[in-house]
Order: C-alpha cells, then sequence, then structure tokens
C-alpha cells in the first residue's frame, strides 16, 4: 500500500489523485487536503463565475472524490494545523498543490492607495472567497482602470462591464451582483505595456468581448502593428490579434449607444497612482517595444481611475520547512520533485500558466516521479496516523459527504437561475453542514 497526501483539491490535487489511481488502483490511498471547508480551489474561487462550463469539469473531480481509496480532508491548514515534516512522517508521498493564490505585487508608488487591488482579492471578492469576501471595492466611480493584458484582466473588464441579465445562469456572489448593479463605472481601460502582438488574452475569451449587451471594446487604430505581421505570430495569438483587429474597426457611431466602454490602452507602463487617501489617477508611462521588451519613452501621461485592478500574474505562498525559489515565486523543485517523498503540482510547480486542462499531465507526470521514489510504499502509517494526530490537536475535519451537504444547501438558497449562492464565510459553511 502507498499513502499520498495531496495539499490543494484544485485542479493540479484532484488530477494528481486520479493519476495515482490509475496508477496503483487498489493498492494506493490518497488524502486530498484543503484549508477551506469546500474543494475544488481555483475552480470554486478562481474561474469566472460567468464561466459556468470550465467549472463543470469538477464533475470529473467529484467522481474522484467519490471512489474508496480517495478521500477530502477540508478545513486543515497545513502549516498551522499540522506541519508539512509532520506529513512526511505520515505520509509516502506529500504533493503540493497550492496553487498561486497571492497576486505579484504591483511595484508602483501609491499601490497602497485605498480602492487599489490585485486579481486575486479582486476576483475572490465576485467569487466568494472567505478571505475576500468582505473586500467592499467602492464602484460609485467613473474608470477602473485593469493592469495587465491575460484572461484574468479580460475576466476582470467583463465582469465590470455586464448587466445583470448577463449574470443569469452565472454563480457570481451575491452581494457582488448587487455592488455591481449599482456601480457608476462607465469606462473600463484595460492597460498593457506592450502591444497588441503581445497580449496573453486568448481567442474565445477575447472575442466575448465583442458581444456584451451594454459594453463594447475600443481600440485605436493607430497601435496595431502591420496586418502582413500577423502571419509570423502562432495560431492562437493570430486569432486573437484579429479580434483586436475587429475591435479597432468598430465605427465610432457605435459608441453613441453604449454605456461602458473598454478601451485597450496598449504601449502603456504603469508609473504611479496617485490620490487622497484613495485612487483617482494612474500615470503611465508610454513605451516602445524593441526585440520583445518594453522600453520607456519618458512620455507620460494621465489616466483618471476611481478603480485598479492589478491583473499581472499570480505567486505561489511559502509553506514552512519547505524549499522556495523567491524570484520564480513557486517551490524550488526539479521537474515537480521537490526531494524524495516532496513533491509540486500545478501552478506551484510550474507558475501561473496554461488551462486547467494544463494540470491534468503535471499530475500524471508527478506521479511517475513519485513512482521512482516510493516503488512498493516505504511502510508509513498514512491516513490512519494523521487520523490520530487530527483527533488529538481537535481538528475539525470537514469530509466529503460534509461537503456534498454544504453544496446542497449552496443550491437550495440559489437565485432564480442560479446554479448556486455560496457560502463565503468558514463558519456558515461550517454550520451548514450539520443542517
Ligand atoms: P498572464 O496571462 O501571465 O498575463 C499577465 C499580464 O500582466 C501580461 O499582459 C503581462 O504583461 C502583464 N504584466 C506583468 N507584470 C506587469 C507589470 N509589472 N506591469 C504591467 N503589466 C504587467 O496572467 P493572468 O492573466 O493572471 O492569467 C494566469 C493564467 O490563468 C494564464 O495562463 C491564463 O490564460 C489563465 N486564465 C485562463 C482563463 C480562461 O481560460 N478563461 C481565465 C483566467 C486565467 P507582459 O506580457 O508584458 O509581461
Amino acid at each position: 500500500m502507498r499513502h499520498i497526501a495531496i495539499i490543494g483539491s484544485g485542479p493540479a490535487g484532484y488530477y494528481t489523485a486520479e493519476a495515482a489511481q490509475k496508477q496503483w488502483g487498489d493498492e494506493v490511498k490518497v488524502d486530498v487536503f484543503d484549508m477551506l471547508p469546500v474543494p475544488y480551489g481555483l475552480i470554486r474561487t478562481g474561474v469566472a463565475p460567468d464561466h459556468q462550463s470550465i467549472k463543470g469539469v469538477s464533475k470529473r473531480y467529484e467522481g474522484t472524490a467519490l471512489s474508496d481509496n480517495v478521500r477530502f480532508v477540508g478545513n486543515v491548514h497545513i502549516g498551522s494545523d499540522v506541519t508539512v515534516p509532520e506529513l512526511q512522517g505520515l505520509y509516502d508521498a506529500v504533493v503540493l498543490a497550492t496553487g498561486a493564490p497571492n497576486d505579484r505585487p504591483l511595484d508602483i508608488p501609491g499601490s497602497d492607495l485605498a480602492n487599489v487591488f490585485g486579481s486575486a482579492a479582486f476576483v475572490g471578492w465576485y467569487n466568494g472567497h472567505p478571505q475576500f469576501a468582505g473586500l467592499a471595492p467602492d464602484l460609485s466611480g467613473h474608470t477602473a482602470v485593469v493592469i495587465g493584458m491575460g484572461n484574468v484582466a479580460l475576466d476582470v473588464a467583463r465582469i465590470l462591464s455586464k448587466t445583470e441579465g448577463e449574470f443569469t445562469g452565472s454563480d457570481i456572489v451575491g452581494h457582488a451582483l448587487y455592488a455591481l448593479m449599482a456601480s457608476k463605472i462607465r469606462r473600463v481601460v484595460i492597460v498593457g505595456r506592450r502591444g497588441p502582438h503581445q497580449i496573453m488574452m486568448t481567442p474565445k475569451e477575447l472575442g466575448e468581448l465583442g458581444h456584451l449587451a451594454r459594453a463594447a471594446p475600443r481600440v485605436d487604430p493607430a497601435d496595431l502593428p502591420e496586418l502582413g505581421d500577423d502571419a509570423l505570430l502562432e495560431p492562437g495569438l493570430r486569432k486573437s490579434v484579429t479580434h483586436i483587429r475587429s475591435f479597432a474597426a468598430i465605427p465610432e457611431s457605435h459608441f453613441a449607444d453604449v454605456e461602458v466602454e473598454v478601451e485597450f490602452d496598449f504601449f502603456a507602463a504603469p508609473h504611479a497612482l496617485t490620490g487622497d487617501g484613495a485612487v483617482e489617477a494612474i500615470e503611465l508611462e508610454r513605451t516602445a517595444v524593441q526585440a520583445g521588451r518594453a522600453i520607456g519613452t519618458g512620455e507620460f501621461y494621465t489616466v483618471p481611475a476611481s478603480l485598479v485592478v492589478s491583473c499581472i500574474g499570480y505567486q505561489t505562498s511559502p509553506i514552512p520547512d519547505v524549499p522556495f525559489d523567491e524570484r520564480a515565486g513557486k517551490f524550488a523543485n526539479d521537474e515537480g520533485r521537490i526531494l524524495p517523498g516532496l513533491y509540486c503540482v500545478g501552478w506551484a510547480r510550474r507558475g501561473p500558466s496554461g488551462t486547467i486542462g494544463t494540470n491534468r499531465p503535471d499530475g500524471f507526470s508527478v506521479v511517475e516521479k513519485i513512482v521512482a521514489d516510493i516503488g512498493a510504499g516505504t511502510g508509513k502509517r498514512g491516513r490512519a496516523g494523521f487520523d490520530e494526530l487530527a483527533a488529538a490537536r481537535s481538528l475539525d475535519v470537514v469530509t466529503f459527504r460534509d461537503w456534498k451537504k454544504i453544496e446542497a444547501q449552496e443550491e437550495s438558497r440559489a437565485r432564480v437561475g442560479a446554479p448556486r449562492e455560496k457560502f463565503v464565510d468558514v463558519g456558515e459553511m461550517i454550520r451548514a453542514r450539520e443542517d
């Protein structure tokens, strides 16, 4: 028998559990830990609430979670409730699938002003992550600035632009929906330090921006590269750039009926945020792209900004006793192996890139490393040992059966047309298990 502990119940965690099952069948027991009482990590609190088809992948993880040799161990914080060395003493392999939940810092003057948020916080707010549910962004101003040209920036710009009707069928949490419906934001400026050929936005997600009920994208045709240069791009990026070109072709007359403009400001590097207590403006430096790099031109200008959301990537949280690569913001590892018996997968291994599906091969590849390291098992006690520790420390472990009760409660209190109304408070989640 092999005993595997996986820390984190998001896509990387459950794909690794699935890979372990495929590898060893009945000869493995897998415990999937999460610090929240609810599973699925990024699927629940990262993927946009209006992208329910992507969230549907959690049904696959449920299949893994409900099998006999995999169990969910929720409401346990690794690092404080139990340490990684303690888990290493109990399990043949410990796999860190903790994602990258922290924002890369926006290192410019004024980033500590009120109403400046990182995307982890802002996305966590509208997705009901307990850590960020109380964020209460002020949406009473006119212009929001979204920094970064990746898919997270697109999610944030779209969520700020939609009508109430466009949220039908989504699981956006009530507090965010009501705040957004009262929002006075009428201009969303997406700021990118490079040009249309360097965006990280993918075509499907970018295309959505062209089909919003009350909002429309605005691109300055002067920012477009030579049409012929698109042929040199890889196909996905070429499609994205084709969307950017179609946005640039929207006639000025169209904007007469548009309530929210989503403006792309290319070649613009954030220089400083200014305001009296709360943010009021962003100072940007015009850039030129040379050999793929943004170079400042010395030309500065100011855009009013009553809300700033920085969507410039994420970092993994360090865990005591685990080697960490500070520069890369992830665990120090060699293709998933931190050291024999301790591994990492997903964003905790490779940084915040790729789609949900990228985590599947990641999970299978880390299991290959575990196979090479632990063979038939190292005789450790596994879950029996953990259960003793949890009892001795009076840990209030939430099981998958408990989660199903919480889920049923969330479904029963959903708004009309919504799949669920999430609990946004850990205490509420735990109480829902008792009902
Ligand atoms: P991302 O794709 O890496 O984009 C980050 C953006 O931030 C880039 O445009 C980058 O510009 C910019 N940036 C970084 N540092 C900056 C700085 N100091 N100043 C100004 N701009 C800066 O990251 P992401 O949007 O957070 O997405 C993370 C991953 O999740 C991606 O793989 C993404 O595709 C995925 N995701 C997918 C979906 C979906 O499929 N629907 C939704 C959300 C997220 P440079 O390129 O110039 O560095």
